[in-house]
C-alpha cells in the first residue's frame, strides 16, 4: 500500500482541523442543478449580500468514509444522508438535489483525494456536504440560486470522554412545527448559548427536553440519545423536533437484529430520574456520525448530579460501537447493505 498523506502526519489532527486538497462544487441556476466539478480546495468569493449569510438558508450533512480491510473505500449509508439532505432542503424551500449529483460528488472527491484516507484503526474521512443560498441581494426572499459543496478531511478515532450532561429546563433547541428535524445551520447557532452556559457550570453538553413542558427527553447536544432501562434500549420517537440520525437508525437496526428489545417512545425526565435512583437505568449514550457512540457518565438534573454505572459496564454502547466499526471496515458481513464501495486502492 502506498504511503498516504495521512501517514506522514503524526498524530492525526483534532476533529475538523484538516481538509483534503479538493472540493466538489455544483450550482443551482436558471431553475436547474448544473453539473458539478472538482476544484482545488480554496476560499469562496461571495457578495456581502449573499442571502444565506443574512436569512439562514444554509443546511448541511455529515457522513464518513472508511478504508476497508479489503483496501476499498466504503462510504457509510450515503443514500440515507442524501434523503435527509433533501428533507432538510425542502423545509428551507431549496430545490431538490438529484441523487446522481450527491453520489457522483462523493465518488469523485474521494477518488481524487484517496491518499488522504487515514489507515489508523477507527480513523476515517469525515465528509461535509452543504447547500446555501447564493443570491446577492439584501431584500428578504427565497433565493433563486444555490451552491452545493462537498469537502472532507481525515479524522482520528474519536475516543469520547464519558460525558457529563445537564437536563436543560430553561432553553429550547426545537419546538413542534419548527426546524428541529432539519440539519440546518440555524439549529446549531441557537444551541451555542445554552451549551456555553452548561459548560460554564462544568457540563459537556445539554440534554434537551421538549419545548412545551421540559418534561420529555429529546437529544443530547448534537447527537440522538439512547438509554438502557431494565434491559430495553429506549430512544425518543422521531418527531418534528428530533433529528433523524443515521447512526440512531443504524443502532436500532443492529439492536433489533440481535433481538435486543428496542422501544422508540417518549421518555420523561421523571422516568430517567427514577431509573437512576433505582438502578434500572444502566446505560445512557449519545449516537451520531462523529463519535458513533458517546457514553454518558453523569446526568445533572435540578442541581443534583446522578452517576451512571461505570462506562466499562455500559455493555450495549460498547457492543454497538464495535459492531458498527466492524461493518464499516469490512471485517464482518455488511448484512444491511450500508457500505457504498467506491473502488480498490
Ligand atoms: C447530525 C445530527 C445528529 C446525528 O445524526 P447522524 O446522522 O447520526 O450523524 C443528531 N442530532 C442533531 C441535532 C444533528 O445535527
Amino acid at each position: 500500500m502506498e504511503i498516504t498523506k495521512q501517514q506522514n502526519k503524526d498524530p492525526l489532527p483534532a476533529f475538523g482541523e484538516a481538509v483534503t486538497d479538493h472540493m466538489f462544487v455544483a450550482n443551482f441556476a436558471n431553475g436547474a442543478w448544473q453539473a458539478g466539478e472538482l476544484l482545488p480546495f480554496g476560499n469562496l468569493s461571495l457578495s456581502p449580500m449573499t442571502l444565506a449569510l443574512h436569512y439562514g438558508q444554509s443546511v448541511f450533512e455529515g457522513l464518513k468514509a472508511y478504508l476497508t480491510m479489503q483496501g476499498d473505500i466504503a462510504i457509510f449509508r450515503p443514500e440515507k444522508h442524501w434523503e435527509r439532505l433533501n428533507i432538510t432542503m425542502e423545509r428551507f424551500c431549496m430545490p431538490m438535489l438529484p441523487k446522481s449529483i450527491f453520489i457522483e460528488g462523493l465518488e469523485k472527491l474521494l477518488s481524487e483525494d484517496r491518499a488522504w484516507f487515514p489507515t489508523v484503526e477507527g480513523a476515517s474521512l469525515y465528509i461535509r456536504p452543504f447547500v446555501f443560498a447564493t443570491d446577492a441581494r439584501f431584500g428578504y426572499r427565497v433565493s433563486e440560486t444555490y451552491q452545493f459543496i462537498i469537502f472532507c478531511g481525515p479524522v482520528g478515532p474519536y475516543y469520547a470522554r464519558p460525558l457529563k450532561v445537564r437536563v436543560e429546563t430553561r432553553y429550547v433547541r426545537a419546538a413542534e412545527g419548527g426546524t428541529g428535524f432539519a440539519k440546518c445551520a440555524g439549529n446549531y447557532g441557537g444551541a451555542i448559548y445554552p451549551t456555553e452556559m452548561a459548560k460554564e457550570d462544568g457540563f459537556d453538553q445539554v440534554l434537551w427536553t421538549d419545548a412545551k413542558e421540559h418534561r420529555y427527553i429529546e437529544e443530547s447536544g448534537t447527537m440522538n440519545v439512547m438509554f438502557v432501562i431494565d434491559g430495553t434500549l429506549i430512544t425518543p420517537p422521531l418527531t418534528t423536533t428530533i433529528l433523524n440520525g443515521v447512526t440512531r437508525d443504524s443502532v436500532i437496526q443492529v439492536a433489533k437484529h440481535w433481538h435486543f428489545p428496542v422501544e422508540e417512545r417518549k421518555i420523561s425526565v421523571e422516568e430517567i430520574q427514577e431509573g437512576l435512583i433505582s438502578g434500572a437505568l444502566t446505560e445512557a449514550f449519545g449516537v451520531g456520525t462523529a463519535a458513533t457512540v458517546a457514553p454518558i457518565a453523569t446526568i445533572g438534573l435540578h442541581d443534583v448530579l446522578y452517576q451512571l454505572p461505570e462506562v466499562a459496564q455500559q455493555r450495549m454502547a460498547d457492543r454497538i460501537k464495535n459492531t458498527l466499526s466492524d461493518i464499516r471496515h469490512g471485517r464482518v458481513q455488511d448484512l444491511f447493505g450500508w457500505n457504498h464501495t467506491v473502488f480498490g486502492i
